[in-house]
């Protein structure tokens, strides 16, 4: 049997894309022929022009719908209003850095809420969608830092570790039926979110552009290389093919090495 990624008539909602791994795994899903939903909680035109650029670009259908992802009621009617979600893909994510004792209590809140609660939200919806249209992929976007740590990311690394293991028991609770779930797990990927720490990380080190890069960034990922959008978006592809139909409850590293270290 061929494999290919033909994701014809399916329809994708991914959270969080109006930029960055989200509008990557988007273009991605796009491309191998899905509908393709976007979100994020602000309402521009240019968000909406995101979705007209897809859709004229790959001929998919493609739409934007507003909804904020640290609100659980907001979580689940971005999937009823989406009307159909045959892929879901749990991307929308912040950061914050500080040590416990100072983390603020409602940057915690909200880490929790958005990268971690709003994927338990949307699979509620999502799951019985899935099985009405008898089949189903639903791709989480977790990070090396969801199966490793680092300090002062302790709502971040909590959240992503619980996104691993909320996929696991999605993957079981589904295991029989044709529905698979699975997290990936990026090292760094030179999105604007990472874009925007460098000149501050610069400043604080006294160090140049590539040292910061080579230095401090990519000081844990052994490939020295960022991981890009279009290799999530790539991995997510194959994760929603027939190839991988058999693949469900990993976490599937695209991290440089950074967790065989
Ligand atoms: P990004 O800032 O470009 O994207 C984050 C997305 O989440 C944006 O579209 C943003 O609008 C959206 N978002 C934020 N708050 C939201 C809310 N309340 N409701 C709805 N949407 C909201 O960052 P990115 O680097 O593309 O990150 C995407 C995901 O990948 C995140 O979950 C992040 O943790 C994960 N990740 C990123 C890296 C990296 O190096 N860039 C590494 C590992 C994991």
């Amino acid at each position: 049997m061929a494999f290919t990624v033909d994701l014809s008539g399916k329809t994708a909602v991914i959270t969080g894309s109006n930029s960055g791994i989200g509008l990557g795994i988007a273009q991605e899903l796009a491309k191998a022929g899905a509908h393709v939903v976007l979100n994020s909680f602000t309402d521009r035109a240019e968000d909406h022009a995101l979705a007209e650029e897809i859709a004229r670009e790959t001929g998919v259908k493609a739409r934007y719908i507003q909804a904020d992802m640290s609100k659980g009621d907001e979580c689940r009617r971005l999937i009823e209003e989406a009307g159909v979600c045959d892929i879901l893909i749990n991307n929308a994510g912040i950061q914050h850095v500080a040590g416990i004792p100072d983390f603020p209590v409602e940057k915690w809140d909200a880490i929790i809420a958005i990268n971690l609660s709003s994927a338990f939200h949307t699979t509620a919806v999502a799951l019985p969608m899935m099985r009405k249209a008898g089949w189903g992929r639903v791709v989480n976007i977790a990070s090396a830092h969801g199966l490793t740590a680092s300090p002062y990311k302790s709502a971040y690394i909590a959240a992503k570790h619980g996104i691993v293991g909320l996929t696991k028991t999605t993957a079981l609770e589904t295991a029989e039926e044709p529905i698979t779930a699975n997290t990936i797990c990026p090292g760094y990927v030179l999105t604007p979110l990472v874009e925007s720490q460098i000149p501050d990380t610069m400043k604080e080190y006294d160090m140049s552009r590539e040292e910061v890069i080579k230095n401090v960034m990519l000081k844990r990922q052994p490939s020295k290389e960022f991981a890009t959008v279009e290799q999530m978006g790539g991995t997510t592809a194959f994760l929603c093919s027939d190839a991988a139909a058999q693949i469900t409850g990993t976490a599937i590293s695209v991290d440089g090495g950074w967790t065989a270290l």
